[in-house]
């Protein structure tokens, strides 16, 4: 058993998913650094979690499977004993950007199994047991237990080219209000995180182009983002600073989503 708060955060391993594991060992918690594959880059990021003065666990499961998410939750609970903070990070982009009168239903299915099926039931039954630590009272040392949601400024912004993507997005919107609504009354709180573009794998393929909008001046806060500027974002709401505050959504995006006229 550890002594550390816990959180469970997937996808881990690489991109924004590693920046979150690695701010929240900052602050001395213990992570469960899920992966779907890359157990180099989770091992990898077990190292930076270590050296930043937090305690991990590298643990493989795939989001989109109900077998491996209840042994990621078993796994994660074999540590510490309880799930402080959930971080819903884990997702994918179309493998082939498709023209929305195109793109097929293979796509969609895959996409929405991994982005938004795999984090609805994680949260499920991950909200079940936090919801049984609280009435317990088995408290982790930073309070009452935490949920976040790492969704995207495509959850609002029309892209034709993607739109399996965007409507994922969408619905983890809904899906944050849905569990915050649900929780409060237990004291669990729960936040989506909505970044901008961020500089990981995910987007390496399309940087030339952000290079363009960024020169352009596509928002105020005129470079790339970056797997900390997330990971800084969830460590103050997984410290506890924003306790009268759920369902909220915090835009990491360097003001992609003001107007302007
Ligand atoms: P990334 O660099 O491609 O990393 C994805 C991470 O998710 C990897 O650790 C990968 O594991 C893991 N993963 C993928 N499928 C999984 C599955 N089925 N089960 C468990 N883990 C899985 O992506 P990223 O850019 O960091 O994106 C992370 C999240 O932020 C995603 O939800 C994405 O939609 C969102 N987001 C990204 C941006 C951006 O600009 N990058 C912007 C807004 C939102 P392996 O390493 O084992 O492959």
């Amino acid at each position: 058993m550890s002594g550390r708060p816990m959180a469970l955060v997937t996808g881990a391993g690489r991109g924004i998913g590693r920046g979150i594991a690695i701010e929240l060992a900052r602050q001395g918690w213990h992570v469960a650094i899920n992966y779907a594959g890359n157990a180099g880059a989770a091992s990898e990021c077990l190292g930076l979690v270590r050296k930043a003065g937090g305690e991990g666990t590298t643990i493989r499961a795939d989001v989109a499977s109900g077998e491996d998410r209840e042994r990621l939750v078993a796994e994660t609970l074999a540590i510490g004993g309880r799930i402080d903070l959930l971080v819903n990070n884990a997702g994918i982009a179309p493998r082939v950007r498709a023209d929305i009168l195109d793109a097929g239903e293979e796509s969609f299915d895959h996409l929405m199994a991994v982005n938004l099926k795999g984090p609805y039931f994680l949260t499920q039954r991950v909200a079940r047991e936090m919801v049984a630590q609280v009435e317990r009272g088995a408290k982790g040392p930073l309070g009452a237990p935490r949920i976040v949601t790492i969704t995207s400024i495509s959850a609002y912004t029309a892209s034709v080219n993607r739109g399996d993507y965007c409507v994922s997005k969408a619905g983890l919107a809904m899906m944050t209000k849905l569990f915050a609504a649900r929780l409060a009354a237990h004291g669990i709180l729960v936040y989506e995180v909505r970044p901008g573009v961020i500089e990981t794998d995910m987007t390496a393929g399309v940087k030339e182009k952000y290079d363009r909008l960024i020169a352009e001046g596509a928002w105020p806060i005129g470079r790339w983002g970056y797997p900390e500027d997330i990971g800084r974002a969830v460590a103050a709401i997984a410290r506890g600073d924003l306790p009268f505050s759920t369902g909220e959504v915090i835009n990491v995006d360097g003001g992609f989503h003001l107007r302007t006229l």
